[in-house]
Protein backbone atom coordinates (compact mmCIF):
# COMPACT_ATOMS: atom_id res chain seq x y z
CA UNK A 1 0.00 0.00 0.00
CA UNK A 2 1.58 3.41 -1.32
CA UNK A 3 0.10 6.84 -0.71
CA UNK A 4 2.40 9.30 -1.58
CA UNK A 5 0.72 12.40 -0.48
CA UNK A 6 -0.53 13.41 3.64
CA UNK A 7 -0.36 16.39 5.45
CA UNK A 8 -0.17 17.17 9.13
CA UNK A 9 -0.09 19.39 12.11
CA UNK A 10 3.12 21.10 10.41
CA UNK A 11 0.78 22.39 8.13
CA UNK A 12 -3.07 22.11 7.79
CA UNK A 13 -3.33 18.24 8.70
CA UNK A 14 -4.12 17.54 12.29
CA UNK A 15 -2.00 14.24 13.56
CA UNK A 16 1.11 15.08 14.42
CA UNK A 17 3.66 13.51 12.06
CA UNK A 18 4.33 10.56 14.87
CA UNK A 19 0.40 9.87 15.02
CA UNK A 20 0.41 10.14 11.12
CA UNK A 21 3.45 7.36 10.71
CA UNK A 22 1.51 5.05 13.56
CA UNK A 23 -1.66 5.40 11.79
CA UNK A 24 0.57 4.06 8.57
CA UNK A 25 1.64 1.56 9.95
CA UNK A 26 -1.45 -0.03 11.74
CA UNK A 27 -3.29 0.52 8.16
CA UNK A 28 -0.35 -1.58 6.91
CA UNK A 29 1.35 1.00 4.26
CA UNK A 30 3.92 -0.12 3.34
CA UNK A 31 5.43 3.37 1.90
CA UNK A 32 4.49 6.65 3.22
CA UNK A 33 5.00 10.12 1.33
CA UNK A 34 5.33 13.03 4.04
CA UNK A 35 4.26 16.30 2.03
CA UNK A 36 3.21 19.25 4.16
CA UNK A 37 2.81 22.52 2.50
CA UNK A 38 6.43 24.50 1.93
CA UNK A 39 7.76 22.74 4.87
CA UNK A 40 10.22 19.89 5.86
CA UNK A 41 9.64 20.80 9.18
CA UNK A 42 7.68 17.40 9.86
CA UNK A 43 10.42 15.07 8.71
CA UNK A 44 12.60 14.62 11.55
CA UNK A 45 9.43 13.45 14.20
CA UNK A 46 8.17 11.25 10.88
CA UNK A 47 11.84 9.44 10.46
CA UNK A 48 11.89 9.13 14.20
CA UNK A 49 8.63 7.64 14.61
CA UNK A 50 9.68 5.05 11.69
CA UNK A 51 9.71 0.87 12.74
CA UNK A 52 8.84 -2.32 11.34
CA UNK A 53 8.37 -2.65 7.51
CA UNK A 54 6.95 1.05 6.52
CA UNK A 55 9.37 3.61 4.51
CA UNK A 56 9.07 7.30 4.11
CA UNK A 57 9.46 9.15 0.98
CA UNK A 58 9.85 12.73 2.89
CA UNK A 59 8.81 15.51 0.84
CA UNK A 60 6.77 18.60 0.41
CA UNK A 61 3.48 19.83 -1.34
CA UNK A 62 4.73 23.54 -2.83
CA UNK A 63 2.18 25.98 -3.73
CA UNK A 64 2.88 27.52 -6.81
CA UNK A 65 1.56 30.29 -8.93
CA UNK A 66 1.21 30.64 -12.96
CA UNK A 67 1.94 33.65 -14.42
CA UNK A 68 -1.55 33.71 -15.32
CA UNK A 69 -2.59 33.32 -11.51
CA UNK A 70 -3.28 29.70 -11.48
CA UNK A 71 -2.43 28.01 -8.45
CA UNK A 72 -1.13 24.93 -8.45
CA UNK A 73 0.41 22.26 -6.02
CA UNK A 74 3.74 20.48 -6.98
CA UNK A 75 4.35 17.24 -4.84
CA UNK A 76 7.76 17.35 -4.13
CA UNK A 77 9.55 14.02 -2.97
CA UNK A 78 12.85 13.10 -2.19
CA UNK A 79 14.72 15.85 -2.51
CA UNK A 80 18.03 17.11 -0.40
CA UNK A 81 16.43 18.64 2.73
CA UNK A 82 19.64 20.07 2.99
CA UNK A 83 19.30 22.17 0.05
CA UNK A 84 19.70 25.88 0.78
CA UNK A 85 17.66 27.40 -2.30
CA UNK A 86 15.02 24.64 -1.72
CA UNK A 87 14.51 26.13 1.74
CA UNK A 88 14.89 28.85 0.60
CA UNK A 89 11.84 29.15 -1.80
CA UNK A 90 9.58 27.18 1.34
CA UNK A 91 10.84 29.64 4.05
CA UNK A 92 9.49 32.82 0.94
CA UNK A 93 6.31 31.26 0.94
CA UNK A 94 5.40 30.72 4.24
CA UNK A 95 6.61 34.08 4.15
CA UNK A 96 4.20 35.49 2.10
CA UNK A 97 1.29 33.52 3.78
CA UNK A 98 1.49 35.99 7.30
CA UNK A 99 0.41 39.24 4.87
CA UNK A 100 -1.83 37.04 2.77
CA UNK A 101 -3.79 36.30 5.72
CA UNK A 102 -3.71 39.73 7.47
CA UNK A 103 -5.39 40.58 3.85
CA UNK A 104 -8.05 38.36 3.83
CA UNK A 105 -9.18 39.17 7.58
CA UNK A 106 -9.00 42.98 6.94
CA UNK A 107 -11.58 42.27 4.02
CA UNK A 108 -13.41 39.98 6.14
CA UNK A 109 -13.87 42.61 9.03
CA UNK A 110 -14.74 45.32 6.25
CA UNK A 111 -17.77 43.11 5.33
CA UNK A 112 -18.37 42.83 9.15
CA UNK A 113 -17.03 39.65 10.21
CA UNK A 114 -15.54 39.19 13.36
CA UNK A 115 -12.30 37.97 12.77
CA UNK A 116 -8.81 38.64 14.21
CA UNK A 117 -4.95 37.45 13.30
CA UNK A 118 -5.23 36.61 17.03
CA UNK A 119 -8.18 34.60 16.22
CA UNK A 120 -6.13 32.60 13.42
CA UNK A 121 -2.87 32.24 15.24
CA UNK A 122 -5.25 30.36 18.37
CA UNK A 123 -5.82 28.39 16.08
CA UNK A 124 -2.67 27.21 14.55
CA UNK A 125 -0.77 24.61 15.68
CA UNK A 126 3.03 26.04 16.50
CA UNK A 127 5.12 26.60 13.34
CA UNK A 128 2.37 25.08 10.93
CA UNK A 129 2.44 27.11 7.76
CA UNK A 130 -0.20 29.37 8.01
CA UNK A 131 -3.28 28.87 5.65
CA UNK A 132 -6.55 29.21 4.69
CA UNK A 133 -7.91 25.99 7.19
CA UNK A 134 -6.65 27.66 10.26
CA UNK A 135 -8.70 30.72 9.42
CA UNK A 136 -11.49 27.99 8.89
CA UNK A 137 -10.90 26.69 12.37
CA UNK A 138 -10.99 30.30 13.96
CA UNK A 139 -14.16 31.19 12.26
CA UNK A 140 -15.31 27.95 13.71
CA UNK A 141 -14.04 28.15 17.16
CA UNK A 142 -15.94 31.75 16.68
CA UNK A 143 -19.31 30.00 16.14
CA UNK A 144 -19.60 31.66 13.00
CA UNK A 145 -19.31 28.95 10.49
CA UNK A 146 -19.32 24.93 11.45
CA UNK A 147 -16.78 23.63 9.62
CA UNK A 148 -13.49 24.13 7.37
CA UNK A 149 -15.31 21.87 4.67
CA UNK A 150 -18.34 24.39 4.75
CA UNK A 151 -15.58 27.64 4.49
CA UNK A 152 -14.30 26.21 1.64
CA UNK A 153 -17.80 25.83 -0.23
CA UNK A 154 -18.29 29.61 0.88
CA UNK A 155 -16.20 32.42 1.76
CA UNK A 156 -12.84 31.17 1.78
CA UNK A 157 -13.49 29.05 -1.49
CA UNK A 158 -11.16 30.49 -4.28
CA UNK A 159 -13.58 32.07 -5.87
CA UNK A 160 -14.86 33.85 -2.81
CA UNK A 161 -14.42 37.64 -2.80
CA UNK A 162 -12.00 37.11 0.36
CA UNK A 163 -9.90 35.04 -1.09
CA UNK A 164 -6.13 36.23 -1.97
CA UNK A 165 -3.46 34.59 -3.42
CA UNK A 166 -0.13 35.06 -1.95
CA UNK A 167 3.81 35.13 -3.52
CA UNK A 168 4.75 31.45 -4.70
CA UNK A 169 7.44 30.50 -7.14
CA UNK A 170 6.42 29.40 -10.67
CA UNK A 171 5.23 25.78 -11.11
CA UNK A 172 8.03 25.95 -13.26
CA UNK A 173 10.53 27.24 -11.53
CA UNK A 174 9.73 24.93 -8.45
CA UNK A 175 10.04 21.50 -10.66
CA UNK A 176 13.53 23.14 -11.93
CA UNK A 177 14.27 23.62 -7.77
CA UNK A 178 12.89 20.18 -7.20
CA UNK A 179 14.86 18.40 -9.62
CA UNK A 180 18.28 20.29 -8.82
CA UNK A 181 17.43 19.21 -5.45
CA UNK A 182 17.57 15.71 -6.37
CA UNK A 183 14.27 15.07 -5.81
CA UNK A 184 11.35 14.31 -8.19
CA UNK A 185 8.33 16.26 -9.44
CA UNK A 186 4.40 15.06 -9.23
CA UNK A 187 1.93 17.51 -10.27
CA UNK A 188 -1.15 17.15 -7.15
CA UNK A 189 -4.58 17.25 -8.77
CA UNK A 190 -4.33 18.89 -11.51
CA UNK A 191 -7.63 19.11 -12.86
CA UNK A 192 -9.24 19.45 -9.07
CA UNK A 193 -12.05 21.97 -10.88
CA UNK A 194 -13.72 22.66 -7.90
CA UNK A 195 -10.79 24.76 -6.40
CA UNK A 196 -10.86 27.34 -9.22
CA UNK A 197 -9.28 27.82 -12.36
CA UNK A 198 -7.19 24.64 -13.26
CA UNK A 199 -4.42 23.79 -15.59
CA UNK A 200 -5.34 22.54 -19.27
CA UNK A 201 -3.60 19.12 -20.83
CA UNK A 202 -1.86 22.25 -23.17
CA UNK A 203 -0.01 23.51 -20.09
CA UNK A 204 1.83 20.11 -19.14
CA UNK A 205 4.30 20.15 -22.19
CA UNK A 206 5.72 23.24 -20.29
CA UNK A 207 6.27 21.27 -16.96
CA UNK A 208 7.81 18.47 -19.08
CA UNK A 209 10.07 20.53 -20.65
CA UNK A 210 11.20 21.98 -16.51
CA UNK A 211 11.58 18.57 -16.02
CA UNK A 212 8.34 16.88 -14.29
CA UNK A 213 7.63 13.71 -13.54
CA UNK A 214 4.74 12.62 -12.57
CA UNK A 215 0.98 13.38 -12.63
CA UNK A 216 -1.50 12.57 -9.43
CA UNK A 217 -4.12 11.37 -11.08
CA UNK A 218 -6.10 9.26 -8.37
CA UNK A 219 -7.48 11.61 -5.95
CA UNK A 220 -10.72 12.30 -4.42
CA UNK A 221 -10.86 15.68 -5.73
CA UNK A 222 -10.76 14.39 -9.72
CA UNK A 223 -13.75 12.80 -10.77
CA UNK A 224 -13.36 9.71 -13.11
CA UNK A 225 -13.70 11.33 -16.68
CA UNK A 226 -10.87 13.65 -15.05
CA UNK A 227 -8.94 11.03 -14.14
CA UNK A 228 -9.10 9.59 -17.69
CA UNK A 229 -8.06 12.83 -19.44
CA UNK A 230 -5.38 12.61 -17.08
CA UNK A 231 -3.90 9.32 -17.72
CA UNK A 232 -3.94 10.04 -21.31
CA UNK A 233 -1.83 12.80 -20.44
CA UNK A 234 0.61 10.93 -18.85
CA UNK A 235 1.31 8.17 -21.06
CA UNK A 236 1.66 10.41 -23.99
CA UNK A 237 4.05 12.37 -21.89
CA UNK A 238 6.21 9.27 -20.19
CA UNK A 239 4.39 10.56 -16.76
CA UNK A 240 4.59 8.66 -14.26
CA UNK A 241 0.76 8.53 -12.49
CA UNK A 242 0.32 8.38 -9.20
CA UNK A 243 -2.40 7.97 -6.45
CA UNK A 244 -2.72 9.31 -3.13
CA UNK A 245 -4.95 10.69 -0.25
CA UNK A 246 -4.30 13.70 0.66
CA UNK A 247 -5.12 12.93 3.87
CA UNK A 248 -5.42 15.99 6.39
CA UNK A 249 -6.58 13.88 9.99
CA UNK A 250 -9.53 15.17 11.08
CA UNK A 251 -9.32 18.69 8.79
CA UNK A 252 -11.23 17.04 5.85
CA UNK A 253 -12.75 14.09 4.99
CA UNK A 254 -10.06 11.82 2.80
CA UNK A 255 -8.96 8.87 4.83
CA UNK A 256 -5.67 7.55 4.72
CA UNK A 257 -4.66 5.61 1.69
CA UNK A 258 -8.06 5.94 0.21
CA UNK A 259 -6.46 6.05 -3.07
CA UNK A 260 -3.13 4.60 -4.03
CA UNK A 261 0.20 4.42 -5.98
CA UNK A 262 0.83 0.97 -8.21
CA UNK A 263 4.22 -0.46 -7.14
CA UNK A 264 5.82 -0.81 -10.03
CA UNK A 265 4.36 3.30 -10.71
CA UNK A 266 6.40 4.32 -7.66
CA UNK A 267 9.81 2.14 -8.51
CA UNK A 268 9.94 4.05 -12.00
CA UNK A 269 9.61 7.77 -10.17
CA UNK A 270 11.91 6.50 -6.95
CA UNK A 271 14.65 5.71 -9.89
CA UNK A 272 14.51 9.28 -11.16
CA UNK A 273 15.59 10.78 -8.20
CA UNK A 274 19.51 11.31 -8.20
CA UNK A 275 19.45 8.85 -5.26
CA UNK A 276 18.01 6.27 -2.97
CA UNK A 277 16.49 8.43 -0.23
CA UNK A 278 13.70 6.61 1.03
CA UNK A 279 13.66 6.27 4.98
CA UNK A 280 13.39 2.63 6.14
CA UNK A 281 13.64 1.49 10.15
P1 LIG B 1 -4.10 27.80 1.25
O1 LIG B 1 -2.84 27.03 0.96
O2 LIG B 1 -3.95 28.67 2.44
O3 LIG B 1 -4.60 28.54 0.04
O4 LIG B 1 -5.22 26.76 1.63
C1 LIG B 1 -5.48 25.68 0.78
C2 LIG B 1 -5.57 24.40 1.57
O5 LIG B 1 -6.88 24.23 2.05
C3 LIG B 1 -5.28 23.17 0.73
O6 LIG B 1 -4.11 22.58 1.20
C4 LIG B 1 -6.37 22.21 0.98
O7 LIG B 1 -5.89 20.99 1.45
C5 LIG B 1 -7.20 22.86 2.04
N1 LIG B 1 -8.62 22.66 1.68
C6 LIG B 1 -9.17 22.86 0.48
N2 LIG B 1 -10.50 22.54 0.51
C7 LIG B 1 -10.75 22.09 1.76
C8 LIG B 1 -11.91 21.60 2.42
N3 LIG B 1 -13.09 21.52 1.80
N4 LIG B 1 -11.80 21.22 3.71
C9 LIG B 1 -10.63 21.33 4.35
N5 LIG B 1 -9.50 21.78 3.78
C10 LIG B 1 -9.56 22.17 2.50
ZN1 LIG C 1 -3.80 21.20 2.82
FE1 LIG D 1 -3.02 20.32 -2.72
FE1 LIG E 1 -2.33 18.29 -0.13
Amino acid sequence: MIDLHTHTNKSDGTDSPRELVNKAISLGITLLGLTDHDTTSGWQEAVQTVRGSIRLALGSEISCLTNDGTSVHMLALLFDGDNKKMQTMLEETRDGRLPRMRKMIEKMRAAGIDISMDDVEAARPTGATLGRPHLADALVNKGIINSRDEAFQGMLNNDSAFYLSHAAPTPVDAIAMIRAAGGVAVIAHPFASHRGQILKAADFSDLVAAGLNGIEVDHRDQNPDERAMLRVVAKELGLVITGASDYHGNGKLNSLAEFQTAPDQWEKLESLADQRRVVRA
